[in-house]
This record gives structure tokens, sequence and C-alpha cells, in this order.
């Protein structure tokens, strides 16, 4: 029986996202987005999705300790505090997302790209096609397919032997300088081509403006499959002056370059704004009596204002779907590629293997291997993140440890009483209309710290089958029997 009394217990607050303008102008707007949307937004932006009202009351209850903590304790002095738990939501929670943005850095360079040079390139849409892959989404994966089609053909091209294989990961971002809806494809691609004898061949210094045009052609055909667009559309852009698609190619990143690799890795993931370029006007404190929104362009370096609810109303078309993949692997990245890799490795060191007992130890080694290094780098990750390392005692400097999680609400009121962290909530449940699908907003637990009892306790994994992987989420695109996917 918890004595919360006893307890001398600090709240270590990584976050803090209820204290920053970013927070207050979701909670301040949000309601109002909804209600309106119909009348002011479908129009332009289409329907309002429900996942988008799920993702923003997850990222309101982010780090709020009333809905359960960990308690984490050090071993030495005795010492403890509570760890409010995260709400993993991408692209909308900026805490969150910038956590995936440094595992994904680390994925990459550790688990996929190849000790090769690298390059990266973006290539973008005319304006006149962007609003298609806005309404429907599913094209995105496709756009990224032809991209794939012509950065491999032209890659092969600038090799001279026989059978050559790039390796490419493709990134879709959606969000433009000032939150407009611009998809475009952030690639980290070979420079050059993998050979069958296992060499790998540098090409020819690439001219981005080469592939433009089959861009273009890949494109147009996509979308008159799809019925989105017909040959007369085509036609007529066709003789654009300036086409409105665009290629751009990067300085080549060396094999050796660990830290260029790591921010390329997570620039092409990186989240649609930047909390320190925003500035949040509430009504109280706008002249107009209209709640604002001053975002710095980084480009542009210019500051643009807008509504609250127009800002907001922009960056929610940015939530990827429930599930939706924003990251693929092609060529020599491809999971079939690095699945039989793995596969033949795993076979020259294996002694005298069965017929029978290879595939089943494959999988197992597959899964358990990444798993053991998101475990080994997780205290890290959080350190880099938060500046904090949560598993080392503040007070002593000795090793914490996670005791218990803390999800049944008297406890958690009684331990928040008790530390003088008790509010009341700041946001009132979802209203749920009768249409709607009702979305029920659990406290739930964080998959990290799952990750951390049994990494600190040093206990090993007795549910391999029902734990999920930390990239159980967008930026995976690993077979499904090696991983589960759920937003
Ligand atoms: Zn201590
Ligand atoms: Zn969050």
């Amino acid at each position: 029986m918890l004595q919360a009394a006893a307890l001398k217990l600090d709240t270590y607050l990584p976050r803090s996202p209820r204290k920053n303008r970013y927070f207050r102008l979701v909670e301040d707007n949000y309601e109002q987005l909804e209600w309106v949307w119909d009348q002011k937004y479908q129009q332009k932006y289409g329907y309002w999705r429900p996942y988008v009202t799920a993702v923003i009351y997850k990222f309101l209850d982010c780090g709020d300790p009333h809905l359960g903590f960990a308690r984490v304790k050090c071993d030495d002095c005795k010492h403890e505090y509570i760890l409010p738990f995260s709400c993993k939501r991408r692209h909308f929670c900026p805490s969150c997302h910038q956590k995936r943005v440094l595992e994904f850095g680390e994925h990459l360079h550790e688990e996929v790209l190849q000790d090769v040079p690298h390059r990266q390139w973006v290539f973008s849409l005319p304006k006149r096609l962007r609003p298609y892959f806005m309404y429907d989404r599913k094209l995105l994966a496709k756009l990224s397919r032809c991209a794939w089609n012509v950065l491999a053909d032209y890659l092969k091209a600038g090799v001279t032997r026989n059978d050559p294989i790039p390796g490419c990961v493709i990134a879709v971002q959606t969000f433009g300088e000032f939150l407009n809806f611009n998809p475009h494809l952030h690639i980290i691609a070979t420079d050059g081509c993998f050979c069958p004898d296992g060499s790998f061949m540098t090409g020819i210094t690439p001219d981005a403006a080469d592939l433009e045009a089959a861009f273009a052609v890949e494109v147009f055909d996509l979308l008159k499959k799809e019925g989105k667009i017909s040959r007369i559309i085509i036609n007529n852009m066709n003789n654009w002056e300036h086409s409105g698609f665009n290629v751009y190619c990067g300085q080549p990143v060396s094999a050796w370059d660990d830290a260029g690799i790591e921010r390329l890795s997570q620039y092409i993931v990186r989240a649609p704004i930047s909390q320190e370029r925003m500035l949040y006007m509430p009504v109280q404190e706008s002249p107009d009596g209209t709640a604002k929104v001053v975002y710095g362009g980084k480009t542009s370096r210019v500051n643009e204002t807008f509504t609250a609810l127009d800002w907001l109303a922009r960056l929610v078309t940015h939530i990827p779907n429930k599930g939706e993949q924003m990251v693929r692997y092609y060529g020599y990245y491809s999971n079939k590629s690095r699945g039989i890799r793995k596969k033949d490795a795993l076979i020259d060191t294996t002694e005298n293997p069965s017929p029978g007992s290879v595939n089943t130890a494959t999988t197992i080694v597959k899964s358990d291997l990444a798993r053991k290094k998101f475990r080994k780098n997780w205290a890290r990750l959080i350190q880099k993140i938060y500046f904090v390392d949560p598993l080392l005692c503040p007070k002593c400097g000795g090793g914490m440890r996670i005791i218990s999680f803390i999800e049944d609400d008297a406890t958690i009121k009684k331990i928040l009483m008790h530390l003088d962290r008790w509010l009341p909530q700041t946001h009132d449940p979802p209203q749920v209309e009768a249409d709607r699908i009702t979305i029920h907003i659990h406290p739930h637990r964080s998959y990290e710290w799952w990750e951390a009892i049994k990494y600190v306790s040093g206990n090993e994994y007795s549910d391999d089958t029902i734990v999920q992987s930390p990239y159980e989420d967008e930026y995976s695109q690993l077979d499904p029997c090696e991983y589960n996917f759920t937003d």
C-alpha cells in the first residue's frame, strides 16, 4: 500500500508543455477550430478528420501528471521523483516529435545506411498539383515511388557495372515554410550504386535539373491513372515556361561523416514548425481582439502574421493519418534487401545451422538486435532531448530505476495532493457528437517507460511478441512480422 505522506517525491517535468505558447495556442483555439471547420476551412483543406481531434487531446494531456506517471527511485540515496507520461503524437506535439527525430536519426545511421557516400535530394511539385495530395493522402506513398523510379534510373546510369543497385530513404514532408500544404520528398540516396560483387561504385556528379522532366512525366502519369487530372491539363502544364517541378541535389556527405549523416537523417523528418520562431498573441494581448500567430520564416527571414485559427487550421493538415508511413526505403536499403543481408550475415556466423532452425533463428535475431540497440540508446536519447538524464540521480549521481507506474486515479490524486501538484484539469473532456467517432482518451503507458524499466532493471523480455518496438510508428517500414505499427 502506498503511503503518500511517507514519500519525498520531486516532479520531474521534462517538457512542461503546459507553460509554453504553443500549448496555449492549441488549448485556447482547438475547440473553435473544430467548431468552425466545416464552414470556414473544409473547402480549402478537406473534411475534418476525427483523428486530428484525438491527436490534439493526446497532446493536451502530454506530460500531465494527473494522467499518471512513473515513480523513479535512486538505489543509493533513495531519492525519488515522478515522471509524467508523454503523448507520442508525431508532427503535432513538438517534444514527442523531436524525440522521434533523434531516434530516427540513430536508426538510419546505425541500422540502414551503409558506409558509402550519400547525397540529399529534394523533389517538389507545382502548386497546381499539390491539393490532390492533401485531399487524398494515399497519393503521397505513390509520389515517393515516382521519385524513386526516376532517381534509381539516374543513379544506375551513372555507373559502369552491370546490375547496379542504389539505395534510397525517402521521407514525405507536406509543409512549406509557413505551413502551406507543399508535399515534397526529402531523400537520402547513395552517391552511386552497390554492385553484385558487394563493392560500391560512386557515380558521376549529378545535375539535378536532369531529373525534372522525367519526374514530371512520372507524376502526370500517376495523377492521370488515379483519375485526378486529364490529358488536357497535362498538355497545358507541359506548355508552361516553368514546369513547377523542381529537383534539388546537395553536396555529397562522405562515408565517414557520422555527424553529417545523422544531421541529414534528422532533417528529413523534422517537425513542421519551430517553436522558437513562433509567437502567439492571445485574445487578451491582441490589439484587435483576435488571437494571432506571428511566425518567422526560416529561409525567407520574413515574419508573417496569421489569425490563430488560420494557423492552427494549416497545422492540422500536416498531421498524418493514424498509421500512415512517412518514410520509405528502396533498392539496397529496402526492407527486402536489408532482410536478406541480415539473414546472410546470420548464416555466416551460425555454426552448422540445421535447415529448419535457420528461418526461426533469423526472425528472432532480427528483432532482438534492433531492440537491444534501442534499449542501450534509450537513456542517451532522453538525455539528448531533455538535457537531463532521468536515470541519473540529481542528488547523488547514482543510478535510478523505475519502481512503478501510477495509473490509478485515486493514487495519482493522493500523491499529487501530497506534492502540492494537484490542479483541476485545464481542459474539458471531448464533446462527442452523435455522428462522430467516439474518442476515449485514456491515460496510457508510454512505450519508453516500458523499455526503460526493462533496461534499468536488467530484465530480459519475456513477451517479445507483444511488446512493440520503438518503430511502431511512421518512421519505419520494417516487415510486419518484425514489428507492429500503430499510432
Ligand atoms: Zn541518489
Ligand atoms: Zn507529446
